[in-house]
């Protein structure tokens, strides 16, 4: 089976969230069951890794651009990246004006790379919008070229709300029919056009991060006016729940961490929190309830819950550490809530994998409360570090995520249901109830280690849906 994997970002050469996670572990899982997988992805101006193997390659787009091409291995896999200087040396890698050309540009470079690089792919597997028109050409321009004839796409929802959104009237640049804007399957959408519209009518399967997700992006709550096209194509929508990197999110020998730890053996956790109390100038109180977040500070990850909770939190003895970047609103608040609890609240506002790590091993108990999470990494993370969650009930929460029984001692963490503050709070309470309890809080936190969150199980599952769309 060879497959391309069509990617934006893949960890560790450009990342801002959960899909560059996934774009490495997935593929390396992949290729251990026998895929022949390759990575493609752009070539952003951070990226030094790889070497040059194509100089000049012509891109029939907007007339003819032509961008080079790079190549690395991560471990034996191996990673092509599209270095196109005028499309993606810029500060980040999305927010600009022209980010649907970019990644259009991508994409067509994606379909001309795979013609260089070996024979033809029995499956491109895209992700998100950046790549939304992998389908679209190969539907189009490409459907007369023989060697795509038995080329299949699969396409990955990581997160239904980034659509590739852009005014129709750039349509021309794509190089695309023009019935391809406002015919049956076009990618006119609601007075916009969407590059996200388009990879979901055309690919042959639709994949998405969890199981629940795949249920509520089909409900007009969730489905952000996409929901009709996801009922539409429903019996091709699957839910995969994503794994994490074990190797990379692994207690007993993370590079970032102060001391290790394992299910066995939990002294070197206390540790963790001793040093990152340290870092965030907290007292050195190792039985006071240590709280924490790491997240994009949007709106999505239910920031405005957290706020409207925290008098009532911060009531408690517990401390809260905080680390990420996002809505100015809510730096600000977390940065005015450090100034007045400094001895109760600590903050780093930035992007810090390292802290990350130290920060989900030193940590006694996770806060999640989104309003949507399509899987949500951080919740797993988690659990294997015995840090325990709180999370609302949503996407890919609801199902890691177990309710713990305290009768039964079974269950790894705690979850509400309606997005309301005062279930938030009950919870949390209830946590540190639980907390004072060290033996059952001990039993809590091994319920959640010894889980498995691999990527075998799910990498077989994108194995059967590539087997199950093939064309031989
Ligand atoms: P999303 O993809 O919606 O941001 P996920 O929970 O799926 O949420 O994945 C987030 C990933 O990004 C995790 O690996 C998490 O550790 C990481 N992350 C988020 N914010 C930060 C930050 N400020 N610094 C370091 N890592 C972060």
């Amino acid at each position: 089976m060879r497959i391309i994997f069509a990617a934006s970002e893949v960890v560790p050469y450009a990342k801002t969230g959960g899909l560059a996670d996934v774009a490495a572990a997935l593929p390396k899982a992949l290729m251990t069951l026998g895929c022949d997988i390759s990575i493609v992805m752009p070539r952003y101006r951070t990226i030094n890794a790889g070497q040059l193997i194509i100089d000049a390659m012509p891109v029939p787009f907007a007339g003819r651009r032509y961008c080079s091409v790079w190549f690395d291995r991560l471990g034996s896999l191996p990673v092509y990246f599209i270095d196109a200087p005028q499309y993606f040396h810029r500060s980040g890698l999305y927010g600009e004006s022209d980010d649907v050309e970019r990644f259009a540009f991508y994409c067509r470079a994606v379909l001309e790379l795979c013609k260089r690089i070996g024979p033809p792919p029995d499956v491109i597997h895209c992700n998100d919008w950046m790549t939304g028109l992998i389908p679209v050409y190969l539907n189009s321009n490409y459907a007369a070229d023989p060697y795509f004839f038995k080329t299949a796409t699969i396409l990955t929802i990581h997160n239904l709300a980034f659509q590739g959104l852009f005014d129709p009237s750039s349509f021309g640049l794509f190089d695309l029919d023009p019935s391809l804007l406002y015919g049956e399957k076009g990618l006119e959408f609601g007075g916009v056009a969407s590059t996200l519209k388009g990879g979901l009518l055309h690919c042959d399967a639709i994949t998405t991060v969890s199981r629940r997700y795949a249920q509520e992006i089909q409900t007009p709550e969730y489905g952000f006016r996409m929901d009709g096209i996801l009922r539409y194509r429903r019996y091709s929508l699957i839910g995969i729940l994503n794994g994490i990197d074990e190797d990379e999110w692994d207690p007993t020998s993370d590079k970032y961490l102060p001391a290790h730890y394992s299910i066995v053996n939990l002294a070197g956790k206390a540790i963790c929190k001793r040093e990152l109390l340290k870092t965030f100038n907290l007292p050195i109180e190792l039985d006071r309830p240590l709280l924490a977040i790491v997240s994009r500070m949007t709106d999505q990850k239910g920031f405005d819950l957290i706020i409207k909770a925290m008098d009532r939190i911060l009531e408690t003895k517990a401390m809260l550490v905080v680390l990420g970047s996002g809505a100015d609103k809510y730096e600000r608040y977390f940065q005015a809530l450090r100034d007045s609890h400094p001895d109760r609240v600590g903050v780093y506002f930035g992007f810090n994998n390292p802290l990350a790590h130290q920060i989900e091993a030193g940590a006694d108990i996770f806060l999640m409360p989104s309003y949507y999470e399509p899987c949500g990494l951080n919740q797993m993370y988690s659990l294997r570090y015995g840090t325990v969650p709180i999370v609302r009930a949503t996407g890919g929460l609801d199902d890691t995520v177990e309710n713990f029984d305290r009768a039964r001692m079974r269950g790894n963490g705690f979850k509400f249901y309606d997005y309301d503050v005062n279930q938030f709070v009950e919870r949390v309470y209830e946590a540190l109830l639980t907390y004072a309890d060290k033996d059952v809080w001990h039993q809590l936190i091994i319920n959640g280690m010894s889980q498995d969150f691999s990527w075998a199980s799910s990498a077989r599952k994108y194995l059967d849906v590539y087997h199950a769309v093939r064309r031989d």
